[in-house]
């Protein structure tokens, strides 16, 4: 299970904590590190913070956008301790622990994605979107912003504890078949911008007044785990809808 835990940090802006993420990840047993637009990397100081896990971070993947650093992936948790005025389905990191385990038994080929945002600005509504639930490390409510690797030390030890606890199983088969298969994130993008130009043409939606509805939409869909042959019907659906208009 640890193979298919990938970190990702957004626009992360001191060195020392992309170093310092690295070691904590590879501490628990992760190893699939990706950077969005870092400001600032490769750096010394990044390999000074990393130690003994200068490993992962030679061999971190460094993207221009998050959409580029989900394209592979299935179920992906947003970190932030902050409310939103659009509530996202939240989980504390224990509670995303036990529940990324279980989808992994589910279906042992899962990515998954653990994403962090900035360290001023955090993570933004527009990058929350693009996640199934939001993670909140339940810490003290008056000063709740953990430092970005302690937060990724936090999660990834927590994952450990889950996994760990889980028997290894004989091999199961693995579900490759469509009917089992989630869409991955770059299949859902694709649906989601297909489905607001329809929505716009068959004027439901309001290009001038958007208000939160693809967010209400987003979250709609991101709560069903959306699989293959599911999403083939959305967009077969869109397909017919587009040709009668
Ligand atoms: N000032 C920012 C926090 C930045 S901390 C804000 O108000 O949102 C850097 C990152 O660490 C956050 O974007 C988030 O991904 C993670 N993080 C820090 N504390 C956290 C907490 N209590 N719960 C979940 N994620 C947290």
């Amino acid at each position: 299970m640890f193979e298919q835990i990938k970190i990702i940090l957004i626009n992360t802006t001191h060195p020392g904590n992309v170093g310092a993420v690295a070691r904590a990840a590879k501490n628990m047993g992760f190893k699939q590190l990706c950077l969005v637009s870092p400001k600032q990397f490769p750096s010394k100081e990044a390999l000074d913070r990393a130690s003994g896990a200068q490993d992962v971070l030679s061999q971190a993947v460094v993207t221009n956008t998050l959409e580029e650093a989900l394209k592979e992936c299935q179920w992906v948790m947003g970190f932030s301790a902050r409310a939103r005025k659009v509530s996202w389905p939240l989980l504390t990191a224990r509670a995303a622990a036990y529940e990324t385990v279980k989808r992994l038994k589910q279906m042992p080929t899962l990515n998954v994605a653990l994403v962090f945002g900035q360290e001023q600005s955090g993570l933004h509504n527009e990058e929350l979107a693009k996640c199934h639930s939001q993670v909140i490390i339940p810490a003290n409510p008056f000063y709740s912003s953990l430092n970005l690797a302690q937060a990724v030390q936090i999660m990834a030890y927590e994952l450990r504890v889950a996994i760990l606890e889980t028997e290894p199983e004989p091999l199961q088969t693995l579900k490759e078949d469509l009917e089992e298969t989630l869409a991955t994130t770059e299949e859902m993008e694709h649906f989601y911008n297909r489905l607001e130009e329809i929505l716009v043409k068959v004027r439901f939606l309001d290009p001038q007044y958007p208000g939160y509805l693809m967010l209400y939409l987003r979250r709609l869909y991101g709560k069903g785990q959306v699989t293959r042959v599911e999403l083939n019907i959305l967009q077969g659906m869109l397909t017919a809808i587009q040709k009668s208009v």
